[in-house]
């Protein structure tokens, strides 16, 4: 039995069998070959070039609705790198010359060029080499006939171990079949995190090099409570935990006795408790936990399933759902937050240094306005199903914002023109998630209807913390004096403004943090559906007048730990507080 201590990052506790999720490297073999076989290595090679191109030539078919003029471009570029007569018949001359398998002769050509582009001094020719390295696994994979691995085709329960699980990879695993989830990688706002927690899966990220002590015949019990996961627990251990899990059961049960009732402190103020959504399937779970309607649906997960880059009648149908299913309650739709760790498989948005500081959500839709209306027009088109809300995210300053609101007045002039039917007083917010814009959001607040503030971003721009790397983990602090110095002047600014303030970061649902953020004045608290009866309970059990004396309390502190320690012994004192 070993015990390996990660990151909580979606509460429970799951037994079971390991699923070992391998990274998708190619391990390319070497081997010599006849020189009889030469001719028949060369057509292996060239069938496999054929087959590449077919599936370049069924990309672009496929999302050709949707395709930007420089994706089109790029793709083609693809084919004319694999139709390039040089670069085949240098490949044949080496088949023949060294007598190995054309895998082996494709890599060292590849490195060969890789390394002649690299250190040229053209910046252009340097950017292609992503495009070579693209194209040659493609070809590569046709060689080794490898199909990507894919978690949506789980047929038995299990644990996922991984060193990594991308956000792509988490929205497409079969969620019923996964138990419990244990990856190397990440911390508590990685999107697989914020994934897992939303299908109630107990998660433990962070756990460094985990996924390299796991044999696939092992045991685990992952520990999402206390962040720890356990390898081949002996009997006692097993025990232990099946009757922690019982009462974690129970404790969630006793929970759901909450639903009917209205988040209202002890004074009569009625706070709005509203859930984070990623995929439609989660609707009929917010209704279960008595959410007051959707404060984030992140329709960026929308184009991460491989094969959906989604056209306007396809997104049209999701919302329409959505709104449908909320039956008259408010539902916020995010615009695309692609970019950063959100990439879309088989459409790089791009190849950045930085991408966290990159080409991310409201910046790659304004690049890309044919994809960015397609989306609003969907938005406003199912805005006659329901209590629609928009909302924009990433945004830095004023002139991004104004940009944004244009393309919105235009397409509704547009959709006027041709009498398609639209709600003309959708209300318009923005997050605020980018230190700029919080400093600026007195100038913000007087353009749009609402704001929700992404503490998941927000604490990672302003402590300059990577919200993904569990090296730095213990510097990311909600309760950073300049955090929460920024909360406050964006619920003061907002307030003056007269327009409500929300929270979608994940610091909505922490139990811990519920008293101060009511204390600061948030009128929205967005989380994972889950997390709603917990801060329901809280909210319930305190008056306005209380909440703001532990915020006035804590705002005169200086060091995060003291303000951390102050605000849980205060917690502790007053509830009954499961540790997440
Ligand atoms: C945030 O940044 O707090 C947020 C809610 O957005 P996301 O986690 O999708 O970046
Ligand atoms: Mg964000």
């Amino acid at each position: 039995m070993k015990t390996y201590k990660g990151i909580s990052v979606s509460p429970g506790i799951a037994e079971g069998k390991v699923f070992l999720f391998q990274e998708d490297k190619l391990s390319i073999p070497k081997y010599n070959i006849a020189i009889t076989d030469v001719n028949n290595e060369l057509s292996r090679f060239f069938a496999a070039v054929e087959n590449a191109i077919g599936e370049i030539n069924n990309l672009k078919v496929k999302y050709a609705h949707q395709m930007a003029e420089e994706e089109k471009k790029m793709l083609d570029s693809h084919i004319l790198m694999l139709n390039d007569p040089v670069f085949k018949e240098d490949i044949g001359k080496k088949v023949e010359e060294k007598q190995l398998n054309v895998e082996w002769i494709l890599l060292q050509v590849i490195e060969n060029i890789i390394e002649k582009v690299n250190s040229s001094s053209d910046s252009y020719l340097k950017e292609r080499s992503t495009d070579i390295h693209d194209v040659s696994q493609r070809v590569m994979r046709n060689l080794l006939l490898h199909e990507r691995m894919s978690l949506a085709d789980l047929d038995e329960e299990v644990i996922i171990i991984a060193h990594n699980l991308l956000p792509s990879d988490a929205i497409s695993m079969n969620k019923k079949m996964v138990k419990g989830i244990a990856v190397d990688l990440g911390s508590k706002t990685s999107h697989t995190a914020i994934i897992a927690k939303s299908f109630a899966i107990p998660a433990v990220l962070g756990l460094s090099n985990l996924s390299q002590q796991i044999k696939p015949e092992d045991t685990i019990i992952v520990d999402g409570n206390q962040g720890v996961v356990i390898v081949n627990p002996d009997s006692a251990t097993k025990k232990q935990y099946r009757s922690s899990q019982v009462k974690w059961q129970q404790h969630e049960k006793e929970l759901q006795n909450l639903n009917r009732l209205k988040a209202e402190t002890l004074d009569k103020r009625r706070i709005m408790l509203v859930a984070n959504i990623e995929v439609t399937e989660e609707v009929a779970s917010v209704i279960a936990h008595g959410a007051d309607g959707i404060g984030l649906f992140r329709s960026e997960f929308l184009y991460m399933t491989p094969d959906s880059f989604p056209t306007e009648e396809e997104q049209l149908r999701t919302y329409k759902t959505v709104l449908e299913g909320m039956k008259g309650k408010s539902v916020t739709i995010r615009t695309l937050d692609l970019g950063g760790e959100k990439v879309m498989p088989g459409f790089n948005v791009s190849n950045e240094d930085n991408p966290i500081l990159g080409w991310r959500a409201v910046r790659f839709c304004l690049a890309k306005p044919e994809i960015f209306k397609t989306q609003l027009r969907a938005m406003l088109r199912a805005s006659v199903y329901g209590n629609l809300r928009i909302m924009f995210p990433m945004i830095s300053g004023i002139e991004e914002l104004l940009k944004t609101l244009d393309i919105l007045d235009q397409l509704k002039k547009e959709l006027s023109k041709a009498k398609i039917p639209f709600k003309k007083d959708i209300p318009v917010g923005v997050m605020i998630e980018v230190p700029s814009a919080a400093l600026i959001s007195e100038i913000l607040a007087k353009k749009v209807d609402f704001f929700s503030i992404g503490t998941n971003d927000l604490i990672q721009y302003t402590i300059a913390v990577d919200r993904n790397n569990e090296r730095i983990a213990y510097l990311y602090e909600p309760f950073h004096p300049g955090v929460l110095r920024l909360l406050k002047m964006i619920i003061d600014n907002a307030h003056e403004a007269g327009i409500p303030v929300g929270m979608c970061g994940e610091m909505a649902g922490d139990p811990f943090a519920a008293v101060v953020l009511l204390g600061l004045g948030l009128d929205q608290f967005s989380m994972s559906a889950y997390s709603i009866p917990e801060i329901k309970r809280i909210v319930r059990s305190v008056s306005m007048q209380e909440a703001k004396e532990l915020a006035h309390t804590v705002m005169k502190m200086q060091f995060s730990q003291d303000i951390d320690d102050y605000v849980r012994d205060w917690m502790e004192a007053k509830f009954d507080l499961v540790s997440y």
